[in-house]
This record gives structure tokens, C-alpha cells and sequence, in this order.
């Protein structure tokens, strides 16, 4: 269906590639329809679709037209992430954490990180009455490069500051901030449950 909107026009879609949110691959996104929209000199609102056949996702993009940023998207581009290997329990919560970050909700996603964590220390069976000492004794149990435990103490730090409305300063909590947080998460769920299994694929194509 053709239409149009007042002060606005129709103009061609253009490529526009992204990750998609539905099957989580890089994609340049197919057209849906034979116009986008031009609301201002370079913002385009349009629809596409994910060109994977098993997938065809739909959403909603708003992106600009000479950078080709996507300023936003329904629903959200989420950030990339391998879910292989991890217990349920801790893929359930890392997942909620990534979705809190993809809308923009960032100390909801850093309370997520560490509650993350939280879900590591269970799974591994590592004992004390906080998780900071849960996180100490965790070293104790798994072998991991000693960066990633250091940044597990910082990623709790985050999180715990995140919860308390009298730590003004993570109000604030920002973007960057988050998004290093969640690499760092990725990188210690690897660590701790992805390596063995990569090992393990290597093996068994060795035959
Ligand atoms: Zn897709």
C-alpha cells in the first residue's frame, strides 16, 4: 500500500545492515515495501526484513541517512552473543542483562551483569556469605585468567552500586560503561563454559 504523509516524503530504501534481532546474524536487510520515509534532511523511517531464509525477521528502523547509523530499532539490535554451552540458569539471566542494554536501560542491565555472576557462583558451587567472597572462592575452583577474576570483582561493584538509589553517581551509568561490562561478562562465560567445548569440537574433527 502507497501513502504518503504530510511534509514528509517517500524516497527509495537503501541498504542498511545490522545484526538481526531475531536470529542474531549480520544481515544487509532486505526492503519491505517500495519506500522509506524521510522525516527530516537525513532521517529515514523504514521497514525491513532479515534475508535468512529460516528466519525473514521484520523490523522497524530509524537511521540516518548519510551514516547509515541506526538511531533505533523494533525490536532493539541486541548485542552479540554465543548462547553454546551455558547452563540455563546463567544464559536466562546474561540474556535479560543484554536485552536491558539493547533499551537503553543500563542500570537495570548492570544489576543484570551481577546477578550474572551471582548465577556462576551457584552454579559452580562457590560458598561464602556475600559475593564478594563468593567471587574469591570461586578462584579456588575454576582456573581462568587471573584479568577476567579481577574484573568479575569490578563487574559486582557495578552491579551493587546499580541497585542503591544512595549511590547518586550511577544514575549516570552510562552507555560505554555498560557495554564494556558486557564484553567482560561474555568473555568470563566463555572462559568458564564455552573453551572446553571449542576444545572439544577441534577434537572430535580430528576423528
Ligand atoms: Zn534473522
Amino acid at each position: 500500500m502507497k501513502f504518503t504523509v504530510a511534509g514528509f516524503s517517500n524516497i527509495r530504501p537503501s541498504k542498511i545492515a545490522t545484526r538481526c534481532p531475531h536470529c542474531g546474524k549480520e544481515a544487509v536487510m532486505d526492503p519491505v515495501g517500495a519506500h522509506d520515509l524521510q522525516v527530516q534532511l537525513s532521517i529515514i523511517c523504514g521497514q525491513r526484513s532479515c534475508p535468512n531464509t529460516t528466519c525473514n525477521g521484520h523490523l522497524f528502523i530509524v537511521f540516518d541517512r548519510v551514516s547509515k547509523e541506526i538511531i533505533a530499532a523494533y525490536p532493539p539490535v541486541k548485542i552479540d552473543f554465543n548462547p553454546e554451552n551455558l547452563p540455563s540458569n546463567v544464559l536466562n539471566t546474561f540474556e535479560e542483562a543484554i536485552s536491558c542494554f539493547a533499551n537503553s536501560h543500563f542500570i537495570a542491565a548492570a544489576i543484570m551483569v551481577r546477578r550474572t555472576l551471582e548465577e556462576v557462583c551457584l552454579e559452580r558451587g562457590a560458598s561464602g556469605d556475600n559475593l564478594k567472597k563468593r567471587i574469591t572462592d570461586l578462584q579456588t575452583k575454576v582456573i581462568m585468567p587471573k584479568e577476567l577474576l579481577e574484573a568479575m570483582h569490578e563487574l559486582r561493584i557495578l552491579g551493587n552500586n546499580a541497585a542503591h538509589v544512595t549511590a547518586q553517581e550511577y544514575n549516570n551509568v552510562s552507555h560505554q560503561e555498560l557495554q564494556a561490562a558486557i564484553e567482560l561478562t561474555k568473555e568470563i562465560l566463555k572462559a568458564l563454559y564455552q573453551y572446553g567445548s571449542l576444545l572439544a569440537q577441534l577434537r572430535a574433527l580430528k576423528g
